[in-house]
């Protein structure tokens, strides 16, 4: 007798491509899908209605955890206040971390829910969430608190923590001292409390430069922690080819990837994570280049980048209709690049796909074909979504 089985399913398991499999029912116990096509009998039995069955999509970029906004500044800019300015004023990431350092752990786990409310709205069963606002070993360490304290509601998605110490170098601090601290200090503590297993970086010449990120990478490598980097996004830099050369599981960005830094990619199985959100919203010209990114054969995942200051975009469906639009992402990529490629970028082989195995994370949606998410803009929601078979929408 299995727990539950799904019936009268039009089923897209998204295993590796996005074609139906053809089958109409399956059935999970203990929280996993054990069988497609299976009539046998079960304590549950869900109706499908004949609709369209996805995995539980995956939001695999994301720094949802901040206090604030950053709307006033949003504003000023549109008033074609000049950057430098608004900056001198207390603005930009500063004024994230003032906020993000300000407000307690509870604080920040109440501004959040919202946001995560939204995108779990949308079919999103998976959210991963950075932290990067603290900026200092205290206030890292309750923002990962703050994330795992979020990855405990009851009704809420599953979330998956990122410490991401090296976003930023404090203005008032010594960058060697800093990273130091980073990685001497939190990478410690992150460790010892298990807040994390994976370490991001934002490699550039406004942030980290390749000799940090190495340093910062073998220490990571020493714990057991896997790596992803913040890459090429402002100018082309080596760092993908860096991450890559540690196993990365993934590059996000990636505007302006080169030919070694895809091959390099593609080598290692590191995922391009591209994120059009924030290239909506900073209004910027350069798009991910697509071509390379296929000739290499590199996966594709897209995410929301959801923050206070680029991608104020609480909706990964937005992102993925962006990621179509404005990438050139066929409908295909979009859809594994929410699904199957998200979970590899999460380095969890047990999401992202409706097969034997996986976690039951799945979604039923009342549209004509998967593609129809990258065509209608807004109003979509999913009318059934399930997280390790237990009904949550
Ligand atoms: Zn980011």
């Amino acid at each position: 007798m299995f727990d539950l089985r799904v019936e009268n399913a039009r089923l897209y398991p998204m295993a590796g491509d996005t074609r139906p499999s053809g089958a109409t029912s399956f059935a999970v116990q203990d929280g996993r899908i054990v069988m497609l096509d299976t009539d046998a009998p079960a304590l549950e039995i869900f109706d499908a209605g004949g609709h369209v069955v996805l995995p539980g999509l995956i939001d695999c970029h994301t720094h949802a955890l901040y206090a604030g906004n950053r709307m006033a500044e949003h504003v000023l800019k549109l008033q074609g206040t000049p950057y430098a300015d608004i900056a001198r004023a207390g603005g930009g990431i500063m004024s994230t971390v003032r906020a993000v350092r300000e407000a307690t752990e509870e604080d920040l786990v109440a501004q959040t829910r919202p946001r995560i409310a939204a995108l779990a709205a949308e079919g999103v069963t998976t959210v991963e969430i950075k932290s990067g606002y603290g900026l200092s070993t205290g206030h890292e360490l309750k923002m990962l608190r703050a994330i795992r304290q979020l990855g405990e509601d009851k009704n809420g998605p599953r979330i998956i923590p990122t410490f991401l110490g090296a976003h930023a170098i404090p203005p008032d601090r010594d960058r060697g001292e800093y990273l130091a601290e980073v990685i001497d200090q939190m990478l410690v503590q992150v460790d010892r409390e298990r807040l994390a297993q994976t370490v991001d970086v934002f490699i550039e010449s406004i942030a980290f430069n390749l000799d940090e990120a190495r340093r910062l990478f073998d220490r990571a490598r020493g714990f057991g922690m896997q790596v992803r980097a913040h890459a090429e996004q402002l100018s082309a830099s080596g760092a993908s080819a860096l991450a890559a050369e540690y196993g990365a599981l993934s590059c996000d960005h990636l505007e302006y990837l080169d030919d070694a830094g895809a091959e390099a990619m593609a080598r290692a199985g590191t995922v391009a994570v591209l994120l059009p959100g924030a290239f909506y919203f900073l209004r910027e010209t350069r798009v991910p280049p697509l071509p390379l990114l296929r000739q290499h054969g590199v996966p594709l995942a897209l995410a929301s980048d959801l923050n206070p200051g680029s991608a104020p975009v609480a909706s990964l469906l937005t992102a993925l209709h962006m990621g179509v639009i404005l990438f050139g992402l066929t409908p295909d990529e979009a859809l594994l690049g929410v699904t199957w490629n998200a979970a590899r970028v999460l380095g969890r082989d047990d999401l992202g796909a409706l097969a034997p195995g996986r976690r039951a994370d799945f979604t039923v949606w009342d549209i004509p074909d998967p593609a129809f998410l990258t065509y209608q803009l807004g109003g979509v929601r999913p009318q059934a979504v399930f997280i390790e078979g237990q009904r949550r929408i």
